[in-house]
């Protein structure tokens, strides 16, 4: 049975604007004093970790040390069936410095050539750490296909590449509070309120 979360105050490891707003409003129902990393000046940890659950790991370690609080950390990214699960782990790093995933996706397009298996899927894995060293890890994925050129402007990152299965609009075109309900934040999400959240 996994730990059942009973603090007032949660702080979301990531440094991330665009994860640090659809896991807080995830958590919004469970009135909760939410705060980020960046919020708390805590520094970024490196990810030297070859899985996703090793990152998300670390990185809930690492804001558990600079806070003393209860700290969430999401690893996620996009795994390319044709590229070998790339970019994988390293989905922000494919994006350099500036961020910039407008180069990142082309490079997925670029990569992929013309390889007809467009399948990917994005991964996200939760990890919920406390000050006395239990820690809970939870996985969701959500499954598509990637399409070229990126169509939208909804979400961030890659999202405006990727057509999750039973849709026709990408990440990019669908409307925030529906990415909401399906995303592999989402999936995972619903497993860590099941397991820690709900009564
Ligand atoms: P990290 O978990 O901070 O190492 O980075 C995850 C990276 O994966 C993000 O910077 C995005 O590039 C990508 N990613 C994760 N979740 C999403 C999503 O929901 N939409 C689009 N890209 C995502």
């Amino acid at each position: 049975m996994p730990r059942r979360f009973t603090e007032g105050r949660l702080v979301v490891a990531s440094h991330n604007a665009g994860k640090v707003t659809e896991i807080g409003d995830l958590l919004a129902p469970y009135d909760l004093d939410v705060v980020s990393a960046a919020e708390l000046n805590l520094p970024e940890p490196e990810e030297t970790g070859t899985t996703f659950v090793a990152n998300a790991i670390l990185k809930a370690e690492a804001a558990v040390q600079g806070s003393n609080l209860p700290c969430l950390a999401d690893d996620s990214g996009l795994a390319v069936a044709g590229l070998e699960g790339d970019p994988g782990i390293y989905s922000a790093r494919w994006a350099g410095p500036e961020r910039d995933f407008k180069a990142a996706m082309a490079l997925v397009n670029d990569k992929l050539g013309d390889n007809p298996n467009r399948r990917a899927y994005f991964i996200s894995v939760l990890s919920l750490a406390w000050p006395d060293g239990h820690m809970e890890n939870f996985e969701g994925r959500v499954y598509g296909t990637l399409v070229w050129p990126p169509r939208g402007r909804c979400g961030f990152g890659y999202d405006p590449m990727f057509m999750p299965d039973g849709h026709d609009k990408t990440f990019g075109e669908i409307p925030y509070d529906e990415k909401q309900r399906i995303s592999h934040r989402a999936v995972a999400f619903q497993k860590l309120i099941d397991g820690c959240f709900r009564d």
